[in-house]
């Protein structure tokens, strides 16, 4: 008889002999990681339980960070094009050559005329240096990816309430009790996201998602709103109508926190129809409930009216909130007669404003802390509504999503369930009210720096980036009657712009992470033709293009210079409290990325070569007084540039002795301060400032200790945007600055200083019999935008993208599993593959975003199913409404933002015979790095 033999396993082998901690940039997240090395090689990579912002926690995406640094499509060194634009035939040459032509192209152009430089970055986390050195070089021309993705958002929090959701902001996940999720993506915020829905789903806390397609954070939803697309706006202000009705309103929030008891001039005759009363000062002016006298909004002991009538100089005046009952009362909100446009029965309307209101006022919790307002009056506990609310780009890429985001954020404030316990927080530093933030600059002088930051929060028509005859500055037309609030610019505008010179040619275009050729772009193949046409003289019409990206992107071959980056793990970076941080509820956070490996190519870390060419331009502040570069490369920047004294782009660890937070001089061993705290700082807020931070005194002082503010700045949330109002006067033709004829309409329309809803633009131009179904795409959790289905791993989950088809569609058109479709827009066609999918509104298709690729690019191999079963919904959007009666064609924007309208896409689905590929199938590119090893041909079960 044998004997069994206990095999001798090692259950605990040496998996390391190193760990790194840095900090994750395969999503926007940034999540600690843990790189686990051997022999100076990246092994594996695990989550930094001690980390902030993930607690231990990776996603797919975070683990296969490993292929990111190992892909094919890693560009190799600098690269001069010696093809045709677009062909993607490149030379490589040294990076001496490459900096003296970007300097060769760049200098002259400072020297004559700054506007000719559009420099616009994409998904980078870097942009308060980018935009430093933007001003630095004099041009007006800078923006990030904002104006595309979901400036809306952003921009109608900061105007309503001083922040917005994602890094502005979280739902008190430990306390709330019932949570709304509108129209999010799985890849935005991912980690915080999943973390903080398992503490919901633990308490047993309910979670209603609102979405026309039920994947992902829906599909764990307790209640899914298969919503029209669109229309969430009016879907939440019917919500808001049946709260007014039913009297289910915080009254003494909005007479404490908001300017709802501000009187306003309600004579529409009145030159100041529509505006504040004020005093002497400029303060606005309330009515008290006791002296029945007018009084500042701030002044001690006032007991604000919200019923407030006052007549001044035979003119009424009427209190923001009496204007809000009126208007949300109508019947026009109510949910009978929104139910059919917003695809929700009334009777599911009624019963979620009523779940809203039975959680906030009959759940309420009180935290016994006491805490000071900035009226100097004491409480002595904190209460909350335990409501709360998250949204991103679904309800913002719509023409109407700055109204809709704002109707949100009214919902919000009038439940009472910002800022208090089980609510919705801000993340330091935010709230900041929209006048603290600075104003857009736009003063171009040859040779010199620009007047100031580029980008800001506009008061009223006199902060228009326009000249004297009304024409906008930016190339962009940011801050034009066109989008005068477009707070974060409108990259998606800035090739169609410059390829019609309008409103005037510039020289050089500079881009850095941001694939515009293809996934960033509405109208894909006419940017493509953009980036390539030529004038009379056989010149490109975008004279010269300078590009940096770390991989083979589409866009690579659509520069002239390319400066290749790193990836995440071969370079220094900050995520810092001075651009994008990572701060919590309850704590200031900052971190850093830092080489844990380095290049074995000749690539170099885009932020430093901005300091090289900065130094090499003679930028002010680039270089010391001797004229020799300030800062050796983007570490010593971290480390030594102060933006006001003592606050420097990390706050953490500062002083000589590293023992500072916020405030301090530069200390010459910060960055290896952070390497030694798993690669963060973070600074906890006191107990007692924890809630009502935008009236909270004892935060107001905390944050002006760590150099948040200089000043403690407390502010009320404005339910009633006054600066909208001074736009709406200018286009009735009031103030010396007016709009032009054709705009004015559109701002009096839109421009409402209360939150409307209106029809998306591009269902009042299209015809929606012809075009009846609502288009879409959203991320799916394993990708971020193109940097995932490149990634070997990654492209296991997603090799390629089905048009998903609701079962209405499906039937009616007898579609069958493995057929394909003809999706047609005003815009073209694309042929695709479909599936079906049940969880889905019943007028809506959608797919996966940006895993379509373009052959030859990203060093896959011709025969990879993301460039033949994979596609682009962007081809049939596009960058332009059709032309008006009057010839003009407008941007397919918010009208008041900029934001493009990606989700107001209207098309037509047709039933076609199986295809080989899809179509369009652009025409290859050369591929200026080696593909891969094979490719496996992922999914292909699923259409066959
Ligand atoms: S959520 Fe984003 S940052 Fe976090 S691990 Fe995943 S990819 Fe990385």
């Amino acid at each position: 008889m044998s004997k069994f033999v206990q095999p001798n396993l090692n259950l605990n082998p040496k998996i390391n002999d190193e760990i790194r901690k840095t900090t994750c940039y395969m999503c926007a997240c940034r999540c600690g990681i843990n790189v686990h090395m051997q022999s100076g090689k990246v092994k594996y990579i695990e989550g930094n339980k001690d980390h902030p912002v993930n607690q231990g926690v990776l996603c797919a995406k975070g683990s296969a960070g490993i292929m990111q640094i190992y892909s094919p499509a890693r560009l190799r060194a600098p690269m001069k094009r010696i093809g045709p634009r677009g062909s993607g035939a490149f030379e490589e040459i040294t990076w001496e050559e490459a900096l003296d032509t970007a300097v060769g192209w760049l200098k002259p152009v400072r020297e004559d005329d700054p506007k000719k430089l559009a420099f616009f970055t994409g998904r980078d986390q870097s942009q308060s240096f980018t935009s430093w050195w933007a001003q630095a070089y004099g041009t007006p021309n800078y923006a990030a990816h904002g104006g595309f993705c979901s400036v809306n958002m952003a921009a109608a929090g900061i105007y309503t309430m001083g922040g917005a959701f994602w890094e502005f902001g979280q739902p008190d996940w430990d306390r709330t009790k019932l949570f709304m999720i509108f129209g999010v993506a799985e890849d935005h915020d991912s980690n915080p996201i999943k973390i903080g829905l398992g503490k919901l789903k633990k308490r047993g806390a309910k979670i209603i998602g609102v979405n026309p397609v039920r994947t992902g954070y829906n599909a764990i939803a307790d209640d899914w709103i298969g919503i029209t697309p669109g229309t969430d706006g009016l879907f939440i202000l019917s919500l808001v109508h049946t709260l007014f009705k039913a009297g289910k309103i915080d009254l003494e929030y909005l007479v404490r926190y908001t300017n709802a008891p501000y009187l306003i001039d309600s004579d529409p005759k009145s030159k100041t129809y529509g505006l504040f009363l004020r005093d002497e000062s400029g303060e606005p002016l309330i009515l008290d409930r006791k002296t029945r006298k007018v009084t500042a909004w701030n002044s001690k002991g006032a007991r604000p009216d919200l019923a407030g009538r006052y007549r001044k100089g035979g003119v009424s005046h009427l209190s923001v909130f009496q204007i809000m009952a009126e208007r949300y009362l109508s019947e026009d909100y109510s949910p009978e007669i929104v139910s059919k446009k917003v695809g929700i029965s009334a009777k599911r309307i009624k019963s979620i404003a009523s779940e809203l209101a039975r959680v906030a006022f009959e759940e309420e919790i009180v935290i016994e802390q006491a805490w000071t307002d900035f009226r100097g009056e004491k409480h002595d506990k904190m209460i909350g509504r335990p409501v709360s609310f998250h949204a991103m780009r679904g309800i913002s890429a719509h023409s109407n999503g700055f109204q809709t985001c704002r109707s949100l954020h009214l919902l919000q404030i009038i439940l009472g369930s910002v800022e208090v316990p089980g609510g919705f927080r801000f993340k330091p530093p935010y709230p900041k009210h929209s006048s603290s933030h600075p104003k857009p600059h736009c003063k171009v002088t040859a040779g010199e720096p620009l007047d100031g930051p580029h980008l800001g929060y506009i008061q009223g028509p006199e902060d228009l980036c326009i000249d004297d005859d009304g024409k906008p500055i930016r190339i962009d037309k940011a801050y034009s009657w066109e989008n005068p609030m477009s707070a974060h610019g409108l990259m998606h505008m800035v090739i169609s712009n410059a390829y019609s010179g309008d409103p005037y040619p510039i020289d050089v275009m500079f881009m850095y992470m941001a694939n515009m050729s293809w996934n960033s772009s509405m109208n894909t193949s006419g940017v493509m033709e953009m980036l390539t046409a030529k004038d009379d003289n056989d010149e490109y019409k975008i004279p010269k293009l300078i590009y940096s990206d770390a991989y083979s992107s589409e866009m690579v071959a659509y520069a002239d210079l390319i400066l290749p980056d790193t990836t995440y793990m071969e370079r220094h970076d900050c995520i810092s409290l001075l651009d994008r941080p990572i701060c919590e509820a309850e704590a200031a956070a900052d971190s850093i990325r830092w080489p844990v490996i380095e290049p074995d190519r000749e690539v170099r870390g885009f932020q430093s070569v901005l300091l090289d060419l900065g130094a090499r331009l003679k930028l002010p502040g680039f270089v010391t007084d001797s004229g020799d570069p300030k800062y050796k490369d983007y570490a010593d920047y971290i480390v030594n540039h102060e933006r006001r004294p003592g606050v420097g782009p990390l706050a953490g660890f500062r002083g000589k002795s590293g023992d500072l937070d916020g405030r301090g001089e530069p200390n010459p061993n910060q960055i290896q301060a952070y390497i030694d705290n798993g690669g963060f700082w973070q600074k906890h807020i006191p107990e007692s400032a924890q809630f009502y931070k935008p009236w909270n005194i004892e935060y107001q002082d905390w944050a002006v200790e760590i150099g948040l503010f200089d000043k403690a700045s407390p502010f009320l949330f404005d339910l009633y945007i006054e600066p909208m109002q001074k736009f709406i006067l200018a286009a009735r033709g009031i103030g010396k600055r007016q709009p032009p004829e054709y705009l004015r309409k559109q701002i009096i329309d839109s421009m409402d200083p209360l939150p409307i809803w209106y029809q998306p633009f591009e269902e009042q131009v299209t015809d929606c019999e012809e075009f009846p179904v609502h288009a879409l795409t959203q991320r799916p959790m394993a990708m971020y935008h193109s940097w995932g289905s490149q990634n070997a791993w990654l492209r296991q989950i997603h090799g390629y993208n089905p048009m998903y088809l609701p079962k209405k569609i499906w039937e009616d058109n007898n579609f069958k599993k493995g057929d394909w479709a003809l999706v047609t827009s005003r815009n073209g066609s694309i042929k695709v593959p479909v599936a079906r999918m049940d969880a889905l509104n019943e007028n809506t298709i959608w797919t996966w975003n940006a895993i379509g690729k373009r052959r030859g690019a990203w060093a896959l191999s011709e025969n990879a199913t993301e460039s033949n079963k994979g596609f682009l919904l962007n081809h049939i959007i596009h960058e332009l409404l059709p032309p008006r009666k009057d010839g003009m064609r407008w941007s397919n924007s918010d009208p008041i933002t900029g934001q493009a309208a990606w989700f107001d896409l209207k098309v037509k689905v047709e039933k076609i015979s199986k295809e080989e590929h899809v179509a369009p199938l652009v025409q290859s590119q050369t591929s200026p790095v080696k593909p891969g090893l094979i490719d496996v041909k992922y999914g292909e079960d699923f259409i066959d």
